[in-house]
């Protein structure tokens, strides 16, 4: 993982873009819950922009996913960039200003307007395009390797907490329903509808309503756990809200579905985390499974992208690999790398 990510607002049309200010995010700034979250360098150009076509694009955009081995459209649910996390390594700007906090639970997902018919049409196009594989004559994605050429998932994700929108659980129905109108439960595999989410608000009701319509169409949650103590998560997260509301959360919404726990781990001034650190975020993984949680696998990553922190660096491969056979030794879990 050593290229930048897709930035979903590549896909925006610029004139629809609010006027840049010191809290909006830099140009070419992204998200690290962004679908495509590995690149290959071979493939680099790929992996990091779009087809022109699709620059018009207000909230779908299409990438090529080596995490995912083929093509997730991504669904940005936070067109105003709001997150209960300010996490040390997101693509996203959020030092200085107002952006100096992370949103509050209450008011992260305000003011963020979501044009449903607009998401709708964005959505069938670009499903259209890849299920004639139109897509696949246009622009960079031509060059996608053929075992890539596959669609594998919608993706709820963006520039902040999807889970966050008013408009979750209406934008599950319609990837739902889109799942089932263009038949692509029946592709071999089925495609998923991932919800990429920092589990903050996997209490709410609206958000439970959403994950529940999901269930039933090839659904999967991609929850993000970046640590296991308290001190370490805030360094983090930046975050008001408690690590245990964060674990209670994974274990509520893993009881009813399998789960995937995405982590991300880094050099944080230089320094990895800790065998003590490692040891305590696999003690929450046991302890997220003794309460009845069910983990399918752990994703683990590091840093893909230049973060908007100057103080954080990737994990080198051999780093990652052994926190990965540390973590596969402590829990008896599967844990797959992502570099
Ligand atoms: S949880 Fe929020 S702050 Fe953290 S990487 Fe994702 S969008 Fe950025």
């Amino acid at each position: 993982m050593t290229d930048p990510l897709p930035d979903p607002r590549r896909a925006y049309d610029p004139e629809d873009q609010p006027e840049s200010t010191d809290d909006q995010p830099k140009e070419d700034a992204g998200s690290d819950c962004s679908p495509d979250d590995t690149a290959d360098p071979q493939h680099s150009t790929l992996f990091t922009d779009h087809a022109r076509r699709f620059q018009s694009l207000k909230y779908v955009y299409p990438v090529i996913s080596r995490r995912a081995a083929g093509l997730s459209i991504g669904i940005d649910l936070s067109p105003a960039h709001r997150c209960t996390f300010r996490c040390v390594y997101c693509q996203i700007d959020r030092s200085g200003g107002a952006k100096s906090r992370a949103d509050s639970l209450e008011s992260c997902g305000q003011n963020a307007k979501i044009d449903m018919e607009l998401l709708a049409d964005e959505l069938r196009t670009v499903v259209e395009s890849v299920v004639s594989g139109e897509i696949f004559q246009t622009g960079r994605f031509q060059s996608t390797p053929e075992p890539m050429r596959r669609l594998n998932d919608i993706a709820l994700s963006g520039s902040g907490e999807p889970t966050s929108s008013p408009y979750f659980a209406d934008v599950c129905q319609i990837a739902a329903s889109v799942r089932s109108e263009y038949k692509l439960d029946e592709l071999k595999p089925p495609m998923k509808i991932i919800v990429i989410t920092n589990s903050t608000l996997l209490d709410r009701p609206t958000v439970q309503r959403g994950l529940e319509i999901l269930d039933g169409a090839g659904g999967e949650i991609w929850a993000k756990l970046d640590a296991g103590t308290e001190a370490y998560y805030k360094t983090i997260s930046r975050s008001g809200i408690p690590l245990s509301r964060i674990l209670s959360n994974i274990v509520d919404a893993s009881g009813p579905r399998p789960i995937i726990i995405q982590t991300l781990m880094m050099q944080v001034d230089g320094e990895a985390p800790s065998e003590e650190e490692i040891d305590a975020y696999s003690d929450r993984l046991l302890e997220i499974r003794q309460a009845g949680g069910r983990i399918r696998e752990i994703h683990l990553h590091t840093v893909a992208r230049p973060p908007a922190e100057s103080n954080i660096a990737p994990l080198d491969h051999d780093t990652i690999e052994k926190i990965a056979n540390r973590i596969r030794r402590h829990c008896k879990m599967p844990v797959a790398v992502f570099h």
